[in-house]
């Protein structure tokens, strides 16, 4: 079998259109939404995430202010920023840029952003509401994940997905978003027992592990669709994924690759979050 590849880079497009045109319809009851970037310290790959967050909001017609604070700042002067961020009207989404340099405490900071801009999905907050099933703003890349899945035609619902990885970024989220979607979820991680053969009774494979080419076309039942979330660096530079998509695409019905699938969705779900945030803001929904 040779797999279809899931192309998030068009999907994303398909969403970042739907976006723009909510927007423009917003604009005509004068409400445009707004999203604060705030990233403290110099760290280039945040740097790089920064400027493409502010370059989404941009062409989307989104406010933004993007607010760079030196890696000496202390974590008072970030709070105080945060809480000057949520009473501000014009911005519908706080997201602070991880990771934070070390004198900072990452759960304070996060604890503080308002659980209505938590556009990151990443409050406490918001965590429980996912868990309970209350309506929340939702974490990026795990959202897009589900996108991905229910735009290719690929409902979670009644098939069996094993989720490898449990952070509370990727793994735990999307494993309650697809069970939300009522997929029967096994959650896989480092001390699993024998992975290759619980990945094997999978439907859905979502692989976010940091562990570049772990899955094997061996692991993976014939027909599976698999999403890889894993973005690893090769020592010749280039990127790979979590899992082996020379192999696993002989033996997938759908794949995503690496870059191009899981990535390009993670920025636009943030955009559709800060819609959402400024709708609510207004009463719109
Ligand atoms: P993490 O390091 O926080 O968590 C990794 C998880 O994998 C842990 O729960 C661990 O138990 C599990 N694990 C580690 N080694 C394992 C093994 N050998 N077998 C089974 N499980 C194992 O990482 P994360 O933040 O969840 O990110 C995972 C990957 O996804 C990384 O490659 C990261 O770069 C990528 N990522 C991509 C996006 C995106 O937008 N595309 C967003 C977030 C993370």
């Amino acid at each position: 079998m040779n797999a279809q590849i899931i192309d998030g880079k068009r999907i994303a497009g398909e969403i970042r259109g739907e976006i723009r045109r909510e927007t423009e319809s917003l604009a005509e009851r004068r409400v445009k939404p707004g999203l604060a970037v705030v990233l403290v310290g110099e760290d280039p790959a945040s740097q790089v995430y920064v400027r493409n967050k502010a370059k989404a909001c941009e062409e989307l017609g989104f406010y933004s202010e993007v607010h760079r604070l030196e890696a000496e700042t202390t974590q008072d002067e970030l709070l105080a920023l945060i809480a000057r961020l949520n009473g501000q009207a014009d911005i519908n989404g706080i997201l602070v840029q991880l990771p934070l340099p070390k004198h900072i405490a990452e759960k304070a900071v996060i604890d503080a952003i308002s659980v209505d801009k938590d556009v990151d999905g990443f409050h406490p907050i918001s965590v429980g509401n996912l868990l309970i099933g209350d309506d929340a703003l939702q974490p990026c890349t795990p959202s897009g994940v589900i996108e991905l899945l229910k735009r290719t035609g690929n409902e979670p619902s009644g098939k069996h997905a094993v989720v490898i990885g449990r952070s509370n970024i990727v793994g735990k989220p999307v494993s309650m978003l697809l069970l939300r979607e009522h997929a029967t979820v096994t959650i896989c991680h480092s001390r699993t027992p024998d992975l290759a053969a619980v990945v094997r009774g999978a439907d859905i494979v979502v692989a976010a592990v940091g562990v570049p080419k772990l899955v094997k076309a061996d692991w993976v039942k014939p027909g599976a669709v698999v999403i890889d979330v894993g973005v690893n660096r090769l020592p010749d530079g280039k990127l790979c994924g979590d899992v082996d998509y020379e192999g696993v695409s002989q033996v997938a019905s759908w794949i995503t690759p690496v870059p191009g699938g899981v990535g390009p969705m993670t920025i636009t779900m943030l955009m559709l979050n800060t819609l959402k945030a400024a709708k609510r803001a207004h009463g719109i929904i």
